[in-house]
């Protein structure tokens, strides 16, 4: 271990010695099936703890658990300000373990131990309060009706917002504690029971954030966790007949899946899924802010960012200069370990996900493509991708058009904002987008016409509670966040009375 390198808590070495089974009405069950996941820590490629590979029976009994605790209303029916109450405890518990949550989202997922407490939790906590705060103000409407029958009588009409159910979410590995908490959070908020499924690859910290949810009072089998595999345990969950509602993060391939077998029974689904997202630097753009706003926006966790800025696209009289100035910084990036408190790019979250990073540079590498790469990691076996600019791909690159999903970084030189914008709307994905100018009729102007469910202007991947997040086109569909969130867990009611 170097000298900048934070030590390992007690607590989370314990954790990760423990044999975890699953988290099923307020406690640690063992899991029907033999099976184990390894969980490898990124920096070294060794194995640190392992979690059990759930089977469909698992599932079942996750599920039926969740669902009792929806029939007999031991969370829907609490008033709203206890629920509120809970879930503040919550977060109250979720920031005393600060510490011991970063450290295992690092150890397991292999980002910055800075970034673990500002991001994974520091961020959890915002929109943990955020969420919280929703769960007084569900509020329907009064609706004025022109029903003619039978003559002469009246009517009072009003909606209600009802929770959805049983909720199933379904997490990737990218930020697996914040991600997870943006289903668990609404989920509880609007009154619902979950049953949550953590990446294969980073399931640790969601099984911790369960015990905390049942101290602070969360009543058992309304917050349920299953670690396994997408094939079994993730289909299965995702097609459960007593599932009313799917809330998944994770790729577009998978995502349709998921959709495909919902549509069976019609289950709910929000879907917040890949982005190939465009920044487009016109010419009048401050350097500075580009550089500062695009290196975050680029390199931020390795670029496994769904948000990422990963097309550049540079106004000719600005490109030449920005090439260099982006060339400074990326080579100018300490790559280390994520529990150094100095590395600033760390490991990608796995070997195979290294290795489809790879494969990327290497067909770019076989097409003469030119690249500009940063440091590359430590000599050993962790899984290290050096931070690389991509200048001017040519358009038959995989990368010029397929989400990396790491730190690769497409830098085009376009004539005009025209050209920047045909290309920046020529892709099948519409997540996120920016547009970098000092010229306010430009920005608004260029932020109507970029098809993406988010436009910054002069940032990128910057995300509130309060700021409605989600794809347009094959970027999924549904919204999270902000003052209307909990629609998406709630089925409205309508009520019409004759008096
Ligand atoms: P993934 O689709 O491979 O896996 C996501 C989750 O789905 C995992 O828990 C996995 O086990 C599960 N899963 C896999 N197959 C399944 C199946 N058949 N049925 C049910 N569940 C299944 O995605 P990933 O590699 O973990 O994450 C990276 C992807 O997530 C990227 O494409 C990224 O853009 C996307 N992402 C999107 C957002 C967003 O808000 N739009 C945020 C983060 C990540």
């Amino acid at each position: 271990m170097s000298e900048a390198e934070v030590p390992v808590l007690n607590q989370v070495q314990q954790f990760l010695t423990r044999k975890h089974g699953l988290y099923i009405d307020g406690c640690q069950v063992a899991s029907e099936s033999e099976q184990r996941l390894t969980v490898y820590d990124p920096a070294s490629g060794q194995a640190i703890s392992s979690c059990a590979d759930a089977s469909t029976e698992d599932v079942d009994k996750a599920v039926m658990s969740a669902w009792r605790a929806f029939v007999d209303r031991r969370w829907a029916g609490k008033l709203p300000a206890e629920r509120e109450r809970i879930l503040l405890r919550f977060a109250d518990l979720v920031e005393q373990h600060t510490e011991e949550l970063a450290q295992l989202e690092t150890l397991e997922q292999g980002k910055s131990i800075g970034i673990s407490r500002a991001f994974e939790v520091g961020c959890t906590l915002n929109w943990m309060r955020y969420t919280a705060g929703l769960t007084t103000k569900i509020s329907g409407r009064t609706l004025d009706v022109s029903i003619p029958l039978p003559p002469g009588a009246r009517y009072q009409a009003w909606t209600r917002k009802e929770p959805v159910g049983v909720v199933a979410g379904i997490v990737p590995w990218n930020f697996p504690l914040m991600i997870g908490m943006w289903k668990v959070m609404p989920a509880l908020a609007a009154g619902c029971t979950i049953v949550i499924k953590p990446s294969e690859t980073t399931p640790l910290t969601m099984l911790r954030v369960a015990e905390l949810a049942s101290e602070a009072g969360v009543p058992d089998g309304v917050f349920n966790v299953v670690t396994g595999s997408g094939a079994v345990c993730g289909a299965a969950l995702s097609s459960h007949p007593q599932v009313a509602k799917v809330s998944f993060t994770g790729s577009t391939q998978t995502g349709k899946q998921i959709a495909r077998s919902a549509a069976d029974r019609l289950t709910r689904v929000t879907l917040e899924l890949g982005g190939k997202n465009p920044a487009i630097v016109l010419k009048d753009a401050d350097p500075a802010w580009v550089i500062e706003g695009l290196m975050a926006g680029s390199f931020l966790n390795q670029g496994q960012v769904c948000a990422a800025s990963s097309r550049i696209y540079i106004e000719a009289p600005l490109f030449d200069n920005l090439v260099g100035d982006f060339e400074q910084a990326v080579k100018s990036l300490s790559v280390g370990p994520g529990m150094s408190t100095q590395a600033q790019i760390n490991p990608v979250v796995s070997r195979a996900h290294c290795d489809k990073i790879g494969h990327f540079l290497e067909d770019a590498r076989a097409q003469l493509a030119e690249l500009i790469s940063g440091n590359s990691g430590p000599n050993h076996d962790g899984y290290y991708v050096p931070p690389t600019l991509v200048i001017n791909p040519q358009a038959s690159l995989r990368l010029t058009h397929e989400e990396v999903f790491g730190p690769v970084v497409n830098l085009v030189r376009v004539a005009d904002g025209e050209e920047a914008l045909r290309l920046a709307n020529d892709t099948e994905y519409g997540l996120t987008a920016s547009v970098w100018t000092k010229d306010i009729s430009q920005a608004l102007e260029f932020g109507d016409r970029l098809a993406a469910g988010t436009v910054w202007v002069n940032s990128h991947t910057l995300i509130d509670a309060n700021l409605p997040f989600g794809g347009m086109k094959q970027s999924g569909t549904g919204r999270d966040f902000g003052p209307d969130w909990l629609d998406g867990w709630c089925e409205t009611k309508a009520v019409c009375v004759r008096y």
